[in-house]
């Protein structure tokens, strides 16, 4: 990066990734500038963050809170804007080198959208862009000469390892994961499992969604699929490997046999500043890695008959088409009942099964066709929570 400062939007700057992403602002603001920060519904902290940050513009995306947010922020020179549509004008502003996705769902896909078309790189933390769209998503990306820089910390991982490795064949990637709260238990113990115990994920503290995708294995199908769109891989070059250490991020295989992988402290305020500084290593005081305090390393092959998601998602990025947008809608319904105690943690596996039964299937979907799937997905699968 040169001296001049990187001027960046943050989608969803109150959620767990938009805080650490402004921690990690604050401790180098000679090096970025923020320009937009946005809420989906926490007015208290947006405007905490705009008086911090001044901002030149702030989105919120309940619009019933737009005069509030507009009067709180009145001796302030930030614009205020509410509502989904927002967001994507937002993102097209003239100063602004890259946003920053750190809102959660399907709802990332638009603005996303936008903000290539507007030839703005992206430091991607939504995961579930990559998953609905991620053909389009990519393909536009190549066209505009927009970078899409990974936040999520396997493929943060990967991207590190893959420095100076852009011309070497990638023979195989192996994404780790934590296992979650839940591992090494049976169906029948999943069977009555309750939201509380599913939000305490062992190494990392992040928000509802993700952690609940987490402990359901989920998350590393949706990463599976992210990974293979952000590394131009086919379905059998991923493997996914548990290691509850959470220590080794993840890992390349090369085509002579060598393997690179990424190591150190379950943090995600290093794979954000690694993606919005980019290409520079920013000096930080992040505690350091004790060899010590881990003196294993441990590996297992994850059980997938009894965390079915995973194999789910495996499926439906094989079948390729809108499948994987399929699973994530019928999973972003799932998820949301399994907070609400409207659905138990099997239930979900069982719902986002039918799901990608019986929703339309189409081979190459256009955008619209990705809307449309969306919409058709959530219909079944509210109507098979409440059957
Ligand atoms: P979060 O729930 O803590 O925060 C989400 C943010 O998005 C909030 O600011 C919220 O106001 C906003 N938002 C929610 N719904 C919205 C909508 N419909 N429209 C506009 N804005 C909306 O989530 P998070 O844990 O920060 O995760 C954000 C994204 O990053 C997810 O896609 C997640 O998979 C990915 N991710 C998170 C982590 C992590 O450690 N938290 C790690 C890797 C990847
Ligand atoms: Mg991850």
């Amino acid at each position: 990066m040169n001296s001049e400062k990187r001027h960046i939007a943050i989608l969803g700057s109150t959620g767990s990734i938009g805080t650490q992403a402004l921690e990690v602002i604050r401790e180098q603001k000679n090096r970025f500038m923020v320009e937009v920060l946005t809420s989906n519904n926490r007015i208290d902290l947006l405007i905490q963050q705009a008086i911090e940050f001044q901002p030149d513009a702030v989105v919120i995306g309940d619009v019933t809170k737009y005069e509030a947010l507009k009067s709180a922020l009145a001796d302030h020179p930030i614009k205020v804007y509410a509502g989904a549509d927002a967001l994507e004008q937002v993102v097209q502003m003239d100063q602004i080198d890259m946003v920053l996705t750190a809102l959660v769902g399907y709802a990332g896909l638009r603005p996303t959208l936008a903000a290539i078309r507007a030839g703005k790189h992206i430091a991607l933390a939504n995961k579930e862009t990559l998953v609905v769209a991620g053909e389009l998503v990519t393909a536009l990306a190549k066209q505009k000469s927009v970078n899409i820089y990974p936040v999520d910390s396997e493929h943060s991982a990967i991207f590190q390892c893959l420095a100076g490795e852009w011309h070497n064949p990638i023979e195989k990637i192996y994404l780790t994961a934590s296992g979650g709260p839940f591992r090494g238990k049976s169906r029948e113990y999943l069977a009555n499992v309750t939201k509380e115990q599913a939000l305490k994920h062992p190494n990392w503290d992040m928000g509802a969604k993700i952690t609940i995708d987490s402990a359901s294995l989920m998350n590393k199908g949706l990463e599976v699929i992210e990974a293979k769109w952000l590394f131009g891989l086919q379905p059998e070059q991923i493997d996914v490997i548990v290691h509850p250490q959470s220590i080794i991020h993840s890992i390349v295989q090369f085509c002579d046999g060598s393997m690179k992988a990424q190591m150190g402290l379950p943090d995600m305020k290093l794979p954000i500043q690694y993606a919005i500084g980019y290409p520079e290593r920013l000096s930080a005081t992040f505690p350091r890695f004790d060899f010590f305090n881990y003196p294993s390393l441990t590996f297992e092959k994850p059980d997938t008959s009894t965390f079915r998601n995973l194999a789910l998602a495996l499926e439906a990025m094989k079948r390729g088409g809108n499948a994987p947008c399929i699973i994530n809608a019928a999973n972003e319904v799932a998820v949301a009942a399994f907070l609400q105690d409207r659905l138990g943690f099997l239930e979900m596996t069982n719902m986002i099964e039918e799901c990608l039964e019986r929703t339309s299937f189409v081979a190459h979907p256009t955008l619209d066709d990705y809307i449309a799937t969306d919409a058709e997905t959530r219909r079944i699968a509210n109507d098979w929570i409440v059957a």
